[in-house]
């Protein structure tokens, strides 16, 4: 993992490097922020530049050896701790019996990932993860063999929080009595849930949100998106790059909500009946779910539309279609009418939910907009 990979985080980069090179490399850090930042790829290339042979000022040279073996997350001297689910039938009890979907899964994920995530990967079911009590021994163990050939014996421990407290006990013995040239990297998102003699012998490194435009960014150069929806979704993303990507890949779905509401709306303003069946009949098929979730997009639509007529500055849509729409129909969206929306939108949603016929609760509620619409 290099550091120019790693989106924004300008800071942290400078300052890992820098502290780095002048030797001060403390045997315990945690990395700390909220999901999806990019604490993990931050202390990964940490731990590469650290063992760089050839390091640049700002990064690993990606030729020596260690770098080599760093890109393959399978360096000797290089340990992962994670939470796993333990599977008795097919014997995985330590990190190690999952270290090859645990490479595939950041490689896959390209070094950003969360816990559901994780979890989902290796089929947790409804089983949460834990670093158990058994992961001690093999920490002790690794930690207790020679240094095969790296400047630093590297441990990254992700999720830290979901450790068992007898192994976080054992733990904390070795990071107050660390071997030579060893260094601990935990990965938190909670780091108030980590025994806190753990956290008081660790240095501190807290992550903040990436900066919007490093967002922006990234999503421009990974999807085919305007820079102007790549700036929405950057906006609703607070930060987390995972999020931003989420929003992303809901993308289709919205398209599909999006297109259906503009034609609901355009029919029903029209009071074109045989269009209303249309759609009617169109919402009838894609089942019950979808057709909740889009009354509860539709909410929200006519919602912001609201809004936006009052000029709210906090107003944020996730794609330009939807605030191109809005310039046209939010005018008609108003005080008098709000209440009656979002009632006839909500009860719809009820009667979905109590299988009443879709096409029947669909044409309903086109009649209804199309009074709506007018008042
Ligand atoms: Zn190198």
């Amino acid at each position: 993992m290099f550091f120019k990979d790693i989106i924004g985080q300008k800071e942290v980069k400078e300052r890992l490097t820098r502290t780095a090179r002048e030797g001060v490399i403390p045997h315990a850090q945690l990395f700390c922020g909220p999901e999806g930042i990019g604490k993990f790829p931050l202390a990964l290339a940490y731990a590469q530049y650290l063992n760089c042979e050839n390091p640049s000022e700002n990064d690993s040279c990606g030729q020596c050896p260690s770098c080599i073996k760093y890109n393959h997350l399978a360096h000797p001297d290089l340990h992962f701790v994670y939470p796993i689910v333990k599977k008795a039938a097919k014997k995985k009890e330590v990190c190690d019996d999952y270290i090859t979907d645990w490479r595939n899964f950041i490689k896959e994920k390209d070094y950003y990932f969360s816990y559901n995530q994780w979890l989902e990967y290796i089929d947790a079911e409804n089983s949460q993860g834990l670093i158990y009590a058994k992961e001690s021994e093999e920490i002790l163990r690794k930690l207790s063999l020679r240094i095969y050939e790296a400047k630093y014996k590297t441990m990254i421990i992700w999720m830290p929080e979901k450790m068992h407290e007898s192994c976080s006990n054992k733990l904390l013995k070795i990071i107050e009595e660390p071997t030579e040239n060893t260094v601990f990297l935990l990965v938190s998102d909670t780091p108030d849930n980590i025994i806190t003699t753990i956290q008081s012998r660790c240095q501190r490194i807290n992550i903040h949100g990436i900066e919007k435009q490093d967002i922006v960014q990234a999503l421009e150069s990974a999807y085919n998106i305007t820079p102007e929806d790549a700036g929405n979704v950057a906006h609703l993303s607070k930060g987390s790059y995972l999020k931003a990507i989420e929003t992303i890949s809901l993308d289709e779905e919205h398209k599909l909500f999006f297109n259906l509401f503009v034609q609901m709306m355009r029919a029903s303003y029209a009071r074109d009946i045989k269009q209303i069946k249309t759609i009617g009949n169109e919402l009838a098929g894609v089942g019950r779910e979808n057709q909740k979730s889009f009354l509860i997009y539709s909410q929200r639509m006519i919602r912001e539309y609201f809004i936006s007529n009052l000029k709210h500055p906090e107003m944020i849509y996730v794609s330009s279609d939807e605030a191109n729409f809005g310039t046209r129909f939010a005018p008609f969206i108003n005080e008098r009418n709000i209440t009656g929306f979002m009632d006839e939108l909500a009860l719809a949603e009820r009667h979905i939910e109590q299988n009443v016929n879709a096409k029947m609760v669909f044409f309903d509620l086109c009649l209804k907009i199309t009074m709506l619409i007018k008042s």
